[in-house]
């Protein structure tokens, strides 16, 4: 028997990252009649329909896309709402359903109400910093002989894995305000054990309609959490207001502290550091600060986000593809500039590529400032000439690399950082990434 035997499912929002992927299958295995709807037609959702193929012919999941139909969400029994729809408070859809009888839900509050304990789960939160610090979290745990499993915003869908959760599981939850907007939903709202917000922005005004409703969506995160729970305010945090929401323990991170040995570059990322560290510690305990420290220190970072691929021969070489705005970049050179000794060593950026028509003149304005500049792709000619004579246009990344490479010494530092989109000469950003690692590694076999 399944938990859902007999019902009917809508999830609202397929999405072309596979958002509802995970919530419609897990349903159909539940045994509901799942009924998938979109506003995007077929043909821009291909390759996630193409992924719930076997439940269609099956009929264990219908599809309706290219737009909601109401009479669907007033005739179910439960709607687990996409959390990239915006305002949804406002949706008439949601209105409907709820008008109707039907529970409305999220697949993150399916998850987080099936997690066996809260006390074992970490949930982080804030407007940046949130991968980085649940995969440093992660990985200093999985490094100390724990068992973590990383979810929410991160990776796919937890529902399929809550077979592989028991009680002895560490659970890392990515929450986007969106999700933590929909946790507070629930009539028996969901907060994790250990929560932790990174820093706050405004930002994703488009969802939230005001700054306002963005920053308590955050502070949610703190408000339902129990008497004996603890939560980690990282350092830019006003942690006045931020205490005020909280109902449990804080542990305030000092703007000062520092870890030895960080792999990751840039100020944000020992930020990043402090503040993992601490939420190890709440959850192993304060006595194994030092090692919680030393487990967030090696990690290696998200890949293609500045991720150190190579250090052969004392030159860094840091594959950034996931850069694609000239602002992306300018905190790339900032936060290797950081790494490298003071006075000595210099970045070889390797910059350019498809033309999204992004002014690019802060990068142009850094190159002086460089140990050299290679320009790549359809905007490579362009940015090599407002850039003097720090740069040159190499066409491809593998002569970019190969002349990036033999001009460095050791002490400096490759970057790839392109402040642009891949699209040009790659089918994304992942596979520039991977090729910029396989040029280095095949430069280096051949200087070896
Ligand atoms: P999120 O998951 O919140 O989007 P990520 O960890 O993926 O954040 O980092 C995305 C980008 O945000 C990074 O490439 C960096 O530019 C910036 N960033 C990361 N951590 C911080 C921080 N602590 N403070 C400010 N900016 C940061």
């Amino acid at each position: 028997m399944g938990e859902f035997d007999g019902q009917r499912a809508v999830v609202m929002g397929l999405g072309r990252f596979g958002g509802g992927l995970g919530a419609a299958r897990w349903l159909a295995g539940q045994g509901a009649d799942v009924l998938v709807t979109d506003l995007e037609p077929e043909d821009r959702l291909h390759e996630s329909v193409r992924q719930l193929d076997d439940l269609v012919r099956t009929g264990r999941v219908s599809l309706r896309l290219g737009g909601h139909n109401v009479s669907d969400f007033t005739t179910c029994d439960l709607v687990v709402v996409n959390p990239a729809a915006a305002t949804p408070w406002e949706n008439r859809f949601v209105r409907s359903a709820r008008a109707g009888g039907a529970r409305v839900t999220s697949e993150i509050a399916l998850v987080c109400e099936r997690l066996p304990v809260r006390e074992r789960v970490i949930g982080i939160t804030g407007s940046a910093g949130k991968s980085t610090c649940a995969g440093m979290m992660a990985h200093a745990l999985g490094g100390l002989g724990e068992r973590a499993v990383l979810g929410g915003n991160i990776g796919g869908s937890l529902l399929g894995e809550l077979e592989r959760i028991d009680d002895s599981a560490w659970v890392v939850l990515e929450l986007s305000s969106a999700m933590l907007y929909w946790l507070g939903q629930e009539e028996r709202a969901w907060a994790p054990g250990i929560a932790v917000v990174t820093n706050l922005q405004a930002n994703h005004l488009d969802w939230h309609g005001t700054e306002e409703h963005y920053e308590q969506s955050k502070k949610l995160i703190l408000k339902h959490q129990r008497p004996g729970d603890r939560c980690v305010l990282g350092p830019g945090l006003n942690a006045d207001r931020w205490r005020a929401a909280a109902g449990c323990v804080c542990v305030e991170v000092d703007e000062s502290e520092r870890i030895e040995g960080l792999v990751l570059p840039g100020r944000h990322n020992m930020i990043n550091a402090c503040v993992s560290a601490r939420a190890v510690a709440c959850a192993l305990g304060e006595d194994r600060l030092a090692d919680a420290r030393r487990g967030v220190a090696s990690y290696p970072g998200l890949p293609h986000r500045l991720r150190l691929v190579s250090e052969t021969g004392g030159v860094l070489a840091y594959d950034d593809s996931k850069s694609t705005t000239p602002g992306a970049t300018m905190l790339a050179i900032e936060a290797v500039g950081e790494t490298l000794e003071r006075g000595r060593g210099g970045i070889h950026l390797i910059a350019g590529g498809y033309d999204k028509g992004a002014d690019l003149a802060p990068i142009a304005g850094a190159a002086a400032s460089l140990g050299g500049l290679y320009t790549i792709g359809a905007t490579g000619r362009a940015l090599a000439e407002a850039s003097g004579d720090a740069a040159r246009y190499c066409e491809t990344l593998e002569r970019a690399v190969r002349r990036a490479m033999s001009s460095a010494s050791p002490g400096d530092a490759v970057l790839l950082s392109p402040g642009c989109a891949s699209w040009d000469q790659f089918d994304n950003f992942e596979q520039r990434g991977r090729r910029f690692a396989d040029h280095v590694r095949s430069f280096l076999g051949c200087t070896a």
